[in-house]
């Protein structure tokens, strides 16, 4: 079915990030029903390889730009969602004042688009905004446990800061933009290197490699699949009623760090034990959504158990890996070395 615009059309849809990981799940949502789809994105942590396979679709536009630096668009767009900035702790931490200045200066020039062309907008942020929370489960009333000064901070304070710039554009009324507060997601094309726990778990257990542990184990994550959080996050931007607060995202099942790396040891036949490294610094101690606000407005909740979706993305890296000490092609993001620098005025 295709969806309209307000003029009738069919839908046009910015996806900033669209190259990452969830945005290039959900550049496949929006042209399965339909819509134009328009990806902004800078191959800073994005792969070529996640939207190769769309670049002669009719209708899909890949503008290459960071986000830092994006002003206009030649076209009208009806729905803009923010998915541009490195998620994963290693990415955001190699470069953290571009990371910073991508949730905020980014997140402004975007909104500035969407107040433009009258768009809808949804913002991706983070269950990090909780940062190590003291309370649990973690509602979105909840304002959270951050360190502004730690090096998780480029990421957390950034996209706190984004949050505000988001409700203050809602408030002044030049913006109908909505806020989710994603929580820990895998699936099929995280990067081998992305340095998050699912897929260095999964690519060690394949590789006969030693499961890094971080710290004792005992820390807990929840873990949704990517076809849910998109999923909610298509809900969240299509829901006709603006939440008018920020809506977490998240599967509210929770699990040690052991327990995680136990269930990979048991589904993939491998001769690989666990080695224990340190506990990087300001590591939440544990984490997991309520999602009644998401259930009641949105009428959306998770599908797919971690058994599940575990499975789908060993699967999915034992077939993309191949040989597993073989890089993918083409190479995951660029090294920080050929990373735009991002201009402070100071
Ligand atoms: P990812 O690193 O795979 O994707 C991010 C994408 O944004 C990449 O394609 C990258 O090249 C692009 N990007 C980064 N900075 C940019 C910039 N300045 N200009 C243009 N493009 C830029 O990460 P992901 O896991 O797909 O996460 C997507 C979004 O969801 C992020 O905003 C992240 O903060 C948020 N999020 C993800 C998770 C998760 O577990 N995956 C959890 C919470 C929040
Ligand atoms: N972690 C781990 N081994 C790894 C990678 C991560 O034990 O190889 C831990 C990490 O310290 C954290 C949890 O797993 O406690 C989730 O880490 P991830 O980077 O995936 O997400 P985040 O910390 O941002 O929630």
């Amino acid at each position: 079915m295709l969806h309209k615009n307000r003029n009738g059309q069919g839908r046009t849809v910015l996806v900033a990030g669209g190259a990452g990981f969830v945005g290039s799940h959900l550049l496949d949502a929006l042209l399965a029903r339909g819509d134009r789809v328009i990806c902004v994105d800078s191959f800073i942590t994005g792969s070529e390889a996640n939207v190769w396979p769309l670049k002669n679709h009719p209708n899909f536009r890949l503008i290459e730009r960071d986000v830092c630096a994006l002003d206009q668009i030649d076209e009208p767009v009806d729905q803009i969602y923010n998915l541009a900035c490195a998620a994963s702790p290693p990415h955001y931490q190699a470069d953290p004042v571009h990371t910073m200045m991508t949730c905020v200066q980014g997140t402004g020039n975007l909104l500035a688009l969407a107040e433009r062309h009258g768009a809808t907008f949804v913002q991706a942020s983070t269950s990090e905004v909780y940062g190590d929370p003291a309370e649990h489960p973690q509602r979105e009333d909840y304002r959270g446990n951050v360190s502004c000064t730690g090096p998780r901070a480029c990421y957390d304070e950034g996209k706190r800061a984004a949050e505000a710039l988001c409700f203050d554009m809602l408030r002044a009324g030049r913006a109908d933009v909505r806020v989710a507060r994603i929580f820990n997601t895998y699936g099929p094309r995280m990067q081998p290197d992305d340095g998050r726990i699912i897929s260095n778990l999964l690519v060690q257990a394949i590789a006969g490699q030693p499961l890094t542990i971080y710290g004792t184990g005992e820390q807990t994550r929840s873990f949704c699949f990517v076809s849910d959080l998109v999923a909610g996050l298509m809900a969240l931007m299509d829901v006709d009623v603006n939440p008018d607060a920020p809506v977490n995202l998240g599967n509210p099942g929770e699990f040690t760090i052991n327990e995680l790396a136990a269930m990979v040891l048991a589904m993939i036949p491998t001769a690989s034990g666990l080695v224990y490294r340190p506990l990087p610094k300001d590591d939440p101690h544990r984490r997991r959504p309520d999602i009644s606000r998401a259930r009641e407005l949105l009428g959306w909740q998770p599908k797919i158990a971690l058994a599940e979706g575990l499975r789908l993305t060993s699967d999915w890296f034992v077939a993309t890996l191949g040989d597993a000490a073989a890089p993918l092609s083409p190479p995951a993001g660029r090294p920080v070395s050929q990373r735009p620098r991002i201009r402070l005025g100071v």
